[in-house]
C-alpha cells in the first residue's frame, strides 16, 4: 500500500468542521490533506436550503455552501481527496497512520472531523429496500417521488424539514412519529402544520416495509404504540429522518468516546483528544448543537489547537516535507 508522508496534518472529514480546519491550517502555511470520505462535503450536501448560516441573507443551498468552503480552503493549498473512506487509524504510535482503502497517510497530527451518519430504523425490510423507495435524504431522492404519496418517519427538525421539502414533489406526505409530541423547534413544526400536503400520525412506529426492488415501496405496517393495533398504510416511499450516529468506528480503542459513541474531549474549551497530536471537531464530538456554524467554529478551534501544538512541539520544522522522511518525534 502506498505510504504518503507529504502532509503535516491529515483531516478526516469534509463537512463545515473539516473544511474550516483545512482553511485555517493551509492559510497558516501548513500542508494538509482532507480525506473527504464517501459523502464529500458531509451532511449539508444532503440538505436543502440553509437559512441560518451567517452571510447569506437569502439562504444558500447546502451543497453550494460546501462547494464554496472547499474552494476557499483549496485557494490556500489544502488538498482534498474524495471517496477515500478511512478504514483504520494507528494513533498509539507517533507519527500517526491513517489507512484508507487506497493509501496509508503518515503524519504528525490528525484532525478528526468525521461527523455523524443518518440513523436507520433497523428493520431488515428497510435495509432491503434502501435505494428502492427507502431513503435517508430528501434532497437526493425527492425528485423521484413526483406526485406520489410518501411517509417521513421522525419528529425532529430533520423530519419537519424533509417533509416540507418533499411536498415540492409529492402529492401527499405523512409524518409518522413514535410519540404524541414533536421534538422539532416551533418554527419548523408550524411550517409543517401549515402545509396542506402534510398530515401526521402520532404514537406510531413502522414495523415493516413492504415492496420489492421491482415495485419499490408499496406499503408500511404501522403499529400504534398506545393501543398495539397494527394497520397497513399504502405508500410509495419511506424517508427516514430519525437522527444520526457519530462516525467513530475506526477510533474505538484509541480515542476516548462518550456513552453515545461521540469522541470525548478531556479538556474544557479545547479540541485536543486523549492522544496528543490528535484533535477532534464538529458533529463527531457533540450532539447538542449540530449546526453548520457550530461545526465550523469547532473546526477553527481544532486548526488553532493543532497549529499551536505543531509549533510547540517544533514538529513543523522537523517534519521532512520535502523528502517525505518519517522522522519520529516524541509526542
Ligand atoms: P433529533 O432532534 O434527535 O430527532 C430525532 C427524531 O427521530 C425524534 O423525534 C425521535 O423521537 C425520532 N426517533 C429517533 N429514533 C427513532 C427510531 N428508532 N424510530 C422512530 N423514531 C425515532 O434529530 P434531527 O431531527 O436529525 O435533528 C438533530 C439536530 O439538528 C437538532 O438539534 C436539530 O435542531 C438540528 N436540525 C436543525 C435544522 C434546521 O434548523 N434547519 C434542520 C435539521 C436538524 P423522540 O422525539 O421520541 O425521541
Amino acid at each position: 500500500m502506498e505510504r504518503v508522508t507529504d502532509y503535516q496534518v491529515v483531516i478526516i472529514g469534509s463537512g463545515p468542521a473539516g473544511c474550516t480546519a483545512a482553511l485555517y491550517l493551509s492559510r497558516a502555511n501548513i500542508k494538509v490533506i482532507v480525506l473527504e470520505g464517501m459523502q464529500p462535503g458531509g451532511q449539508l450536501t444532503i440538505t436543502t436550503e440553509v437559512e441560518n448560516y451567517p452571510g447569506f441573507p437569502e439562504g444558500i443551498m447546502g451543497p453550494t455552501l460546501m462547494e464554496l468552503m472547499r474552494k476557499q480552503a483549496e485557494r490556500f493549498g489544502a488538498v482534498f481527496s474524495a471517496l477515500e473512506p478511512v478504514e483504520q487509524v494507528k494513533f498509539l504510535e507517533h507519527p500517526f497512520e491513517v489507512h484508507t482503502d487506497q493509501k496509508v497517510y503518515v503524519a504528525p497530527a490528525v484532525i478528526v472531523a468525521s461527523g455523524a451518519s443518518a440513523k436507520q430504523i433497523g428493520l431488515p425490510s428497510e435495509q432491503a429496500l434502501q435505494g428502492f423507495g427507502v431513503s435517508y435524504c430528501a434532497t437526493c431522492d425527492g425528485f423521484f417521488f413526483k406526485e406520489k404519496e410518501i411517509v417521513v418517519v421522525g419528529g425532529g427538525d430533520s423530519a419537519m424539514e424533509e417533509a416540507t421539502f418533499l411536498t415540492k414533489f409529492a402529492k401527499k406526505v405523512t409524518v409518522v412519529h413514535r410519540r404524541e409530541e414533536l421534538r422539532a423547534s416551533k418554527i419548523m413544526q408550524d411550517r409543517a402544520h401549515a402545509n396542506p400536503k402534510i398530515s401526521f400520525i402520532f404514537d406510531t412506529t413502522v414495523d415493516e416495509v413492504h415492496g420489492s426492488k421491482e415495485s419499490g415501496v408499496t406499503a408500511l405496517t404501522l403499529r400504534n404504540l398506545k393501543t398495539n393495533v397494527s394497520t397497513e398504510l399504502k405508500t410509495q416511499g419511506l424517508f427516514v429522518a430519525i437522527g444520526h450516529t457519530p462516525n467513530t468506528q475506526p477510533y474505538v480503542g484509541q480515542l476516548n468516546l462518550d456513552q453515545a459513541g461521540y469522541i470525548a474531549l478531556p479538556h474544557h474549551n479545547s479540541t485536543a483528544t486523549n492522544i496528543q497530536g490528535v484533535f477532534a471537531c464538529g458533529d463527531v464530538v457533540g450532539h447538542i448543537y449540530r449546526q453548520a456554524i457550530t461545526a465550523a467554529r469547532s473546526g477553527c478551534m481544532a486548526a488553532l489547537d493543532c497549529e499551536r501544538w505543531l509549533t510547540h512541539e517544533r514538529i513543523t520544522e522537523r517534519w521532512g516535507l520535502e523528502k517525505g522522511e518519517e522522522e519520529r518525534v516524541d509526542g
